[in-house]
């Protein structure tokens, strides 16, 4: 939560949960996580870029949102079937762009090892670390060659090359869980962006873990009662907080 936002933190550990409204963005949110835990299967059961090329993406989609009563019925409740299919149909116009850079991905020997991993594995470990005082849930967590490689989803895009600086933190700090679980040193972590369909792999470094170390501490603080600045960002449209974190800025800026 800290990677994401850290006002989104600040207002969670004060019990303001039971305020929030689910927004359509929020919606889209699942349902793109949803669709994204269809790709690993996906590459899995195609052998060629032709195959995936051709996998009817539209009855996927349709099958995502059908489902999504059932494994979010608390969020979905106050959306009507009219509401669902606008959902639906932006997110559908992000499957050519996904359909394409899947295919691309198919020729690469390594995604698609990793991807066949991930498909054979239902498991999101729960990874506690009693030295740091953290815990964390990573999509999967893959054996591979003597050591492991946590997997995270992502709604969004993918960036040009690698991934968003955010998001290596946060693979980071699943990393050095998964560290403490195993025993032995993790050097790399996988991100899979669901509106591009990306997979993309990525090695830690040292200046990493430090950054984690950081911004445990900041975390800690803010736990304690200091709320941090307002960072406004494409996540504040689909925010649980965006009502109060507004009046609180909106406030702010008044008394100055
Ligand atoms: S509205 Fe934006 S800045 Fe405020 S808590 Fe939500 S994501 Fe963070």
């Amino acid at each position: 939560m800290y990677f994401s936002c850290a006002r989104k933190l600040y207002y969670s550990c004060r019990g303001h949960e039971q305020f929030h409204s689910f927004s359509p963005s929020y919606i889209e949110h699942l349902v793109l996580k949803e669709v994204a835990m269809q790709y690993s299967e996906l590459l899995k059961v195609s052998s060629s870029k032709d195959d995936v090329l051709s996998t009817d993406f539209d009855s996927m989609l349709l099958q995502v949102v059908d489902d999504l009563s059932i494994i979010y019925p608390d969020e979905v409740s106050g959306f009507t079937p009219e509401k669902m299919d606008e959902i639906a149909e932006n997110v559908r116009s992000y499957l050519p762009e996904i359909q394409e850079n899947l295919s691309e991905q198919i020729e690469y020997p390594e995604i698609s090892g990793i991807a066949d991993l991930i498909s054979s594995s239902d498991n999101e470990p729960y990874l506690q670390s009693e030295k740091l005082n953290i815990t964390g849930v990573p999509y999967r967590l893959l054996s591979i060659d003597g050591s492991f490689i946590p997997v995270m989803i992502k709604t969004s895009k993918a960036p040009e090359n690698g991934v968003w600086n955010n998001d290596r933190l946060h693979v980071t700090s699943f990393v050095m869980l998964a560290e403490e679980t195993h025993g032995i040193p993790i050097k790399s972590g996988l991100v899979i962006y669901a509106k591009s369909g990306h997979f993309r792999k990525l090695n830690i470094h040292s200046n990493d873990r430090r950054q984690v170390l950081k911004a445990i501490g900041r975390a800690r603080k803010i736990k304690d009662g200091k709320m941090p600045d307002k960072n406004e960002s494409a996540l504040c449209e689909s925010c649980e907080f965006s009502e109060m974190c507004n009046v609180k800025a909106s406030l702010v800026s008044k008394l100055l």
